[in-house]
């Protein structure tokens, strides 16, 4: 059975594969599942997102500086501690309908 690392994102239980890298000679996360999974979103429907995500057209960075071309620059990404993965609390980015289908699988969950 393959080693996962488990997080929870506002109510969004993901696991992130583990797998061994010759190079640091140590276990790292392997993003690559999430990456074709996505876009994944939370209950609320708010996108979960790398923090290297390139910044979408609706980014109000924190700076001015040009550099500042990612999520992870964004005042509406909320990312925890210690953790490359964060949550996009922009209203334009929230998919309704995500909300809806977590809405009625979890109806469907607790009949
Ligand atoms: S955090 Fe949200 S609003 Fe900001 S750049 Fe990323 S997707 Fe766009």
């Amino acid at each position: 059975m393959s080693k996962v690392n488990r997080y929870e994102y506002e109510g969004k239980i993901i696991e992130i594969p583990l797998r061994w890298d010759e190079h640091s000679k140590k276990e790292i996360e392997d993003y690559s599942l999430f990456i074709e999974q996505s876009p994944i979103y939370t209950p609320e429907g708010r996108p979960l997102l790398l923090t290297i995500e390139d910044a979408c057209p609706h980014a109000v960075m924190v700076d001015d500086d040009p550099a500042s071309i990612d999520c992870g620059s964004c005042v509406y990404f909320r990312q925890p501690a210690e953790s490359i993965l964060g949550v996009c609390h922009n209203e334009k980015m929230r998919c309704v309908s995500a909300k809806q289908r977590n809405t009625s699988s979890n109806k469907e969950e607790t009949l």
